[in-house]
Formats: C-alpha cells, structure tokens, sequence
C-alpha cells in the first residue's frame, strides 16, 4: 500500500521569470531548516529573485493544485506545515477502504444533536411551536434507543424498526406510531440521511374516534354531583381537552354573548395545544347551570378548581369513580380487572369527541367545527366525519322534503 507522504506533498514555490518566461521553482531552505526568502532551489544551487510570488503547490489524488499566497516565504512555509499535518483525505480514505468500511469527509459528517437542534429552531422560527414541541419528543424517544450513535449516517433501517416497537411497547396506537415515524423521518431527511434506508409510514387502520352513546351520557349526568356535572356538561357541550377543562376561569366567560374563550394560562404553565385562543358557544342550558355554579362558588377563579384554588388533576379520576359507582364499567378491560377498577373506557376526552361528532352530524359546516374544537388542520376534524346509524337518521330523512 502506498504511503501517505507518497499520495500527498506539499511544497512552496515562487512564481519568476527566468529568461523572459514564467517559471515555477521550488523554495530554497537554509542549514538551518527554515526558508530563505527570496531564494529558489535551482538544482544544487540556490538562487536569489527579487520580490517574487509564492505559491504552495499541493499534490493530492495524482493532481497538483497551486493555492496563490500573498505574503512572505516565512507565511508560505508555516501554512505548508500546517498543510502537510492535517490528515491527507486520500490516506483516509484508502485506509477506510482496505478495512472494508467507508470514508467520510469530517466535515460533511452531520451530528444528530447539530441537526436536531437546527430542525427544532427552523419549527420555531416558522412559528410551529407545536411541530417544534413534537420534534424535541421524537428526537428525544428516537435518541435514547440509540446506543451511543453521534451521526446521521449512523442510523440504520433497524434503527426506525425499533422506534416503531418501543412506541407500541408503551402502548401508542397504530395511528400515533405512524404520525410519530412521519416526524421522525421528516427530521432524518432534513438532515440529509441516504433516504433508500428510510421504511415506508407503518400502515394502520383509520377507526372511527369512540364517543359516548346519550343512554350512556344520560345516566353519567343522572348520577353525577353537581360538580361532575358541570365538569361533564363542559367537556360535552364546550368541547374542552382535559387540560381547557381543568384551567377555565369564571373570566373566561363571557354570559352576555354566551361564550367561552380557551386561553393559555401563564400562572400555572398551561398552554393551549395549537397555541391559539378559541371562541366557544355555551349552549343555553350550560349557561344557566354556569351562571348557578358560579353562585355556590364566590372568591373562586376555576371554576373547576380545588379548594385551594389549584387545577384538579384528579378529574379523570373522579370520573372513573362516577362510572364503577353508576355500575358502568365494562368490565372487560385491564382497568377493571385491576384493583382499582378504572375502567378505561371512560375518558374526558371522550366528551370531546362526542361533542365534535355531534356537531357534525347535526350539520354544522366542517370549517366551524374545526373553529370550536380549536383542531389546526381540516384533517383532524374530517377523522369525526361518520355515516349515522340507520336509527339515528330516520328522524332526518322523515323530515327531508322529496
Ligand atoms: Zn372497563
């Protein structure tokens, strides 16, 4: 195999004119080891010219380069021992190659960390702060399967493979696998990884959001305290997420124009998830149990608040006593074969998505809907979009004139 120095020389030379021709000579070096300005080597003997320019000619790949210096032969030099230390790419890479791996430029060679942090800013810097927040997850859940890995091109297919299965292990669906592989590879490809390794989305089936039957809302409201009803009354027919719902101030509302408005609350760091505020109509019944509650509840902000004035982060779990109490519980999931009995078919969040398909299947525009549910994309209002039952439309269609 060929040495370094055999692949690779740098030399200073000066630019003359010898008998009225440009000539390149290489540069003189003293006893001493250092240059001799002004001199060239010219055979054995060393010869003077006067204000000559020099060059480095830099000898790579079977090609010479003359890089054009403008100062001094003592300049020249030191750049050309500086030239001659940093590693030759050419030995690298023959090196590289004979040991059956691949040669990359340092340089070119994207971190995961660089690139991450560059794709987060570049989310922020568009204004998605909620694509932003889900690139710093997803780099953070990729990052820690990864044993000790620094670059891009680091990450293998296998890598991907086991993103997906770590997700499913803590239970993510199908659905949330796949929005999660999609801002995984968004990443990668925005740091350029050889896009060939990257595995198509995972597919999965696109079920119906679950909501709650009315028999089913009907007895949680029969049986309900007055506190859970009006937490269920809210998250039903305003539409809230768990998190609205545990931050709604008696100043959110507004009972002349009979609205509410979902805001961030600073005090206790909570933020809207799409970072926009959101008008919501308050149907005339929940006013009025509004406007009796607020009574009970004088030098109160929250209006679900706890006595202490804090957000109740127990909600959901008042409202799983109100099912198992209300003898509900399905009696078939791992909630309520647990000690507790929590039955996991009750969610707060599932008064949402009772709320938004009864919106839309009472015939409020798609555009509207997606306003009041504060959903930042169309798409995730259309998922509500679902053919009534034939019962459910026999009503409609008696009413439909032919
Ligand atoms: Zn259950």
């Amino acid at each position: 195999m060929a040495t370094a120095t055999k692949e690779r020389s740098v030399i200073v030379t000066l630019r003359v004119k010898v008998d009225g021709k440009w000539r390149r000579l290489p540069a003189a070096y003293g006893g001493n080891g250092r240059i001799r300005p002004g001199y060239a080597q010219v055979g054995d003997e060393q010869v003077e010219f006067a204000g000559p320019a020099y060059e480095l000619r830099l000898y790579e790949d079977r090609q010479a380069k003359y890089i054009p210096f403008k100062s001094g032969a003592t300049d020249a030099d030191a750049e050309r021992k500086k030239l001659e230390k940093s590693p030759s790419k050419t030995a690298a890479k023959n090196a590289a190659e004979s040991a059956g791996g691949t040669f990359v430029d340092k340089e070119d060679r994207q971190t995961l960390a660089r690139t991450a942090a560059a794709y987060i800013r570049d989310a922020q810097q568009r204004g998605a702060m909620e694509a932003a927040d889900q690139a710093r997850l997803v780099n953070e859940e990729f990052r820690k399967l990864l044993n000790r890995k620094t670059y891009v091109d680091e990450i293998t297919r296998d890598d991907i493979f086991k993103f997906h299965t770590a997700l499913r292990k803590r239970g993510c669906s199908d659905r949330t696998v796949a929005n999660k592989h999609q801002r995984l590879t968004s990443w990668l490809r925005f740091a350029g990884i050889d896009k060939t390794i990257l595995p198509p989305v995972p597919k999965y089936e696109e079920t119906l959001p679950t909501i709650y039957t009315s028999d089913e809302i009907t007895t949680l409201l029969a049986e309900a305290a007055p506190y859970m009803k009006m937490s269920i009354l809210l998250a039903l027919k305003c539409g809230l997420r768990d998190q609205e719902l545990m931050h709604l101030e008696f100043s959110d509302l507004n009972l002349a124009d009979k609205t509410l408005r979902v805001q961030g609350k600073p005090r206790w760091n909570f933020k809207v998830k799409t970072h926009e505020q959101r008008h919501v109509p308050i149907p005339n019944d929940v006013l009025d149990e509004l406007k009796a509650w607020k009574e009970k509840r004088t030098g109160q902000s929250l209006i679900l608040g706890t006595k202490n004035g804090n957000p109740n982060t127990k909600l959901l779990f008042a409202l799983k006593t109100l099912a198992r109490r209300a003898k509900m519980n399905c009696g078939r999931c791992e909630g309520c074969k647990a000690k507790r009995r929590e039955c996991e078919t009750f969610t707060l969040h599932k008064f949402r998505r009772s709320y938004i398909t009864t919106l839309l299947r009472n015939g409020i525009d798609l555009r509207t809907v997606q306003a009041y549910a504060g959903h930042k994309d169309i798409a995730s209002t259309m998922r509500y979009l679902r053919p009534a039952s034939a019962k459910e439309a026999q009503g409609k269609l008696n009413s439909v004139v032919w």
